[in-house]
């Protein structure tokens, strides 16, 4: 249900995006609380994690407390549910009250129960999908939870779902094209190959199509990729951050466009991946998190293995929620460098942003009991000015992962080679 805001009717979904900080925390924590009691008293895995750690369920009562528990990951869903099929003592409803399961790869077998969870509506309705939008969902209906929940939740916006599940580019481009679609549902990569396809085809894409806003998961949007797809092609663009085991959108993208809005369906943890410690607004850490929406499957501090930051400044939107700010990598390509992490992916972002920069190279040793950090670059063209370019690298590197370089080498080309680690611990071998 939209409510009424005077600076932006129809903005919001729900009254939950809007409350003020102190709200959110209460009702979390009273979420998070209600959840936890429910799973330690009907999922026997979730009993054993608890006692195991010398909890009890009472002794958590905010988010800080989970800190006290472990992280549970992928690697352990499947083990678990391999020794105790098929839910390895997860679902914490009689089994005859799940309303459909889905399956990932591992396998994993996820329960879930309907329940009037409008599960990823928020995140499309901020995309702007309303009823007279037509919109082909281009996710797969078989097995996983994409092509259902995308689905429904588009449906919970009022608009026309068209189920047109992965490939077949020209049945999908014909249907566009017949059927006047106005929206996109997929990944940034199959749009364009859509996009291409018909141009090849001899369609004018803006002129002969009536395509005005496209929904993104599965893959981060290139900031290339969306100044094409808005500027060129006309179509607004949005995406969110979607994760198989919890069932959900765990944070999408207003139209300010300025990191993804936290789900309030979700405890949402940035931590520390060796220790399972809560971090700070800007640092990168793991995105941990458990579903506080259902009471179907009790999955607590799931580990996502994704590496991410978050902001609290508020949004211009009006929404209240912490925002993450991207998917930065994989928590195995995430290096610990004085006590931030640097992901791989980051960094490789980060140096291509530098034109004059051709290749480089992030190593991490350590000097004195002091994490050393230095950056080998390999630049197209020697004549510049490189003191500037070092304290441009430095300062951006710095604003971005929290940590500097003690030393920046100019190395000659040909030095580092291309096919490289982009971060070597050298750490590891002492
Ligand atoms: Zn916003």
């Amino acid at each position: 249900m939209a409510i009424k805001s005077e600076a932006s009717p129809d903005e919001f979904f729900d009254e939950l995006e809007i409350m003020p900080p102190e709200t959110r925390e209460k009702y979390l924590n009273q979420r998070l609380s209600e959840t936890l009691a429910h799973a330690y008293r009907h999922a026997p895995a979730v009993k054993e994690i608890f006692d195991k750690a010398g909890v009890s369920p009472s002794q958590i009562r905010t988010i800080k407390d989970l800190e006290r528990l472990p992280i549970t990951r992928k690697t352990d869903l499947i083990e678990l549910q391999k020794a105790n099929p098929p839910y390895g003592g997860f679902l914490a409803i009689p089994s005859e009250e799940v309303d459909r399961i889905f399956i990932s790869p591992g396998p994993v077998y996820e329960p879930i129960q309907h329940a009037g969870i409008k599960w990823f509506a928020k995140s499309f309705w901020a995309a702007g999908f309303r009823k007279g939008d037509v919109v082909i969902n281009t996710f797969t209906y078989h097995m996983s939870p994409a092509g259902i929940l995308f689905h429904e939740a588009l449906r919970d916006c009022g608009a026309t779902a068209i189920p047109m599940g992965t490939g077949n580019t020209e049945v999908q481009i014909k249907t566009m094209h017949d059927l006047k679609v106005t929206g996109f549902v997929g990944t940034p990569s199959f749009l364009m190959t859509i996009i291409k396809r018909a141009e090849e085809m001899g369609y004018n894409f803006p002129r002969d199509f009536t395509l005005q806003r496209a929904w993104f998961t599965g893959e981060m949007l290139p900031p290339s990729l969306r100044k094409t797809l808005e500027e060129d092609y006309q179509i607004a663009t949005a995406q969110a951050y979607a994760v198989t085991e919890p069932g959900g959108a765990l944070a999408y993208e207003c139209h300010q466009k300025t990191g993804m809005h936290l789900m309030d369906e979700y405890v949402i943890e940035i931590v520390d991946p060796e220790t399972g410690k809560q971090l700070g607004p800007g640092e990168a850490g793991e995105i941990v998190v458990t579903p506080v929406h259902n009471k179907v499957w009790g999955l607590i501090r799931f580990g996502t293995g994704d590496m991410s930051s978050y902001i609290t400044e508020p949004c211009p939107c009006g929404r209240t929620s912490n925002r993450l700010t991207a998917i930065l990598g994989r928590t195995g390509d995430a290096v610990k460098v004085r006590g931030m992490f640097v992901v791989a992916k980051q960094a490789e972002q980060l140096f291509s942003s530098f034109d004059q920069i051709l290749r480089f190279q992030v190593i991490v040793g350590r000097k004195a009991e002091r994490d050393e950090m230095t950056f080998k670059v390999e630049l197209k063209d020697e004549a510049i000015d490189k003191k500037k370019l070092a304290e441009d690298l430095n300062k951006k590197f710095q604003g971005i992962c929290l940590v500097r370089a003690d030393k920046i080498e100019f190395v000659p080309g040909g030095t580092i080679p291309e096919e490289r680690e982009i971060i070597v611990d050298q750490r590891k071998w002492e």
